[in-house]
């Protein structure tokens, strides 16, 4: 199977589909976005609004990177709990950034109603579930942190998270009410759709292939156009293709892979997931599972499906499938895809700064809230000329050395865990 967008179910159920077309000859405006993911569309949509020419040159479809292929959950943070975020980034700033995060799904949802936005938004909140007993220390010292900056997190025991879950397998859960689910790939579409509406342009098909920087403006180069501009943001994350002119940060790849069952009965419904919360648990090589709106239920894991030992990973997964719902056994998966997570060695995002421009990256499995107010803030910043504005402090240069070989530990270690048989 190859990184197709289109074996997808989110690729199958959108139903936001924004006008698009390629970009020819030479556009002259105050930003230019490199990217159509939800940090690309969210900057143009912000500088269209606050009154800024802008234009969004995206090299395949708008949602082609992990925007169209995530879980889908909104969560109110980073994979990181707060103190971990504040020991890297240091008080303040980690602070600002937990309080700008948590409310995050307010931003989403609340996008989602002004623009009308097709996503399938449920925000019943998620269950971090513990696979096993020794995952609750876990959980407990996230809910100490979390409860300690003032997020209203719940932690649940065994019976509870069982009854949220329709499942023996989970052993509690950190309960989160702040998030939800969404279509990813809706959120991404309806996010250019309401930027094209707000007088954006955006184009699809129109890969930057060179940017150059010269008297203080930028010239981004697509195969059949040109666009000039003030002020540059580069959201291609971990999709990024290769540009003359730039080299893009090193991420370290991560794969993540999901499959959908058929609709489940109505009696079915009544037991998994009744309450539609989105879940991931605990265990190392960590899985995650939702219903959308047709009453599939999403079940992904880690791994790739485009080499070798693809069918090792999809055969875990039908056994996970049994074993967290022995109701499901056997039931097919009719959709399978996976995308790539860019990581940093932080698990924190960056925001690097360019002369006249930012680079925003590394939301390490965590992008949808996160993506979307960088974006936002990030074309704030730049039109007002207000660095204060940006989530976090941004920084002058990024390396991460080998990230090549840790993507490829993840993935032998994802590999390794899938092929024990009887390790779930
Ligand atoms: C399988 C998976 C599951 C995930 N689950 C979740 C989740 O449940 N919750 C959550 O919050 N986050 C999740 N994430 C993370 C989240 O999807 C990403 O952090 C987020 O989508 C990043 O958005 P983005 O706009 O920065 O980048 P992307 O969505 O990757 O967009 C980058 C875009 O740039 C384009 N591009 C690249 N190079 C060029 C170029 N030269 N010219 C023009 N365009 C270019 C690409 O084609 C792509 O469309 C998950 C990620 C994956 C892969």
């Amino acid at each position: 199977m190859t990184s197709d967008l289109t074996s997808s179910l989110w690729h199958r159920t959108c139903q936001e589909n924004p006008v698009s077309s390629v970009l020819t000859g030479e556009v002259t405006v105050d930003l230019v976005v490199i990217g159509g993911g939800y940090t690309g569309c969210s900057a143009a949509l912000k500088a269209a609004e606050i009154g800024a020419s802008v234009c969004l040159v995206e090299a395949e479809v708008f949602g082609h990177g992990g925007s169209g292929r995530n879980v889908g959950l909104v969560n109110a943070g980073l994979w990181l709990p707060p103190e971990d975020i504040n020991d890297r980034l240091g008080t303040e700033a980690g602070n600002s950034l937990s309080q700008a995060l948590g409310q995050a799904p307010d931003l989403v949802y609340g996008l989602i109603e002004r623009h009308g936005i097709a996503c399938e938004p449920v925000r019943n909140g998620t269950l971090h579930c513990a696979h096993a007993p020794s995952g609750l220390p876990d959980l407990q010292r996230r809910a100490n942190q979390l409860q300690a900056i003032g997020a209203p997190v719940q932690l649940l025991d065994a019976a509870q998270a069982q009854a949220r879950v329709g499942s023996a397998a989970v052993h509690g859960a950190l309960f989160d009410p702040r998030a939800g689910t969404i279509q990813p790939l809706g959120f991404a579409r309806g996010l250019a759709r309401a930027a094209l509406t707000a007088g954006a342009q955006l184009y699809d098909q129109s890969p930057a292939t060179a940017i150059q920087r010269s008297n203080g403006s930028w010239h981004v180069i697509t195969p059949k156009g040109s666009i000039r501009a003030k002020h540059l943001v580069i959201a291609t994350n971990g999709y990024a293709r290769a540009m003359t002119g730039y080299e893009a940060p090193a991420i370290v790849p991560v794969h993540y892979f999901q499959g959908a069952t058929a609709p489940l009965t109505p009696a079915q419904q009544a037991l998994i997931l009744p309450g539609l919360e989105g879940c991931w648990d605990s265990a190392l090589v960590m899985s995650s599972w939702r219903m959308d709106q047709q009453g599939r239920l999403v079940i992904g894991a880690m791994g790739a499906l485009d080499h070798f030992a693809s069918g090792i990973h999809q055969n875990w997964l039908t056994r996970k499938l049994a074993a967290v719902f022995p109701s499901l056994a056997g039931t097919k998966l009719e959709s399978q895809w996976f995308g790539r997570i860019a990581m940093t060695r932080e698990y924190l995002p960056k925001i690097e700064k360019l002369d006249g421009g930012y680079v925003s990256f590394g939301y390490s499995g965590r992008g949808i809230g996160p993506g979307t107010l960088f974006g936002q803030q990030i074309a704030e910043a730049l039109i007002t000329g207000d660095e204060s504005l940006l989530p976090l402090p941004a920084s002058t240069g990024h390396s991460l050395s080998f990230a090549g070989l840790r993507g490829a530990y993840y993935e032998t270690g994802a590999t390794l865990t899938h092929l024990v048989k009887d390790r779930i």
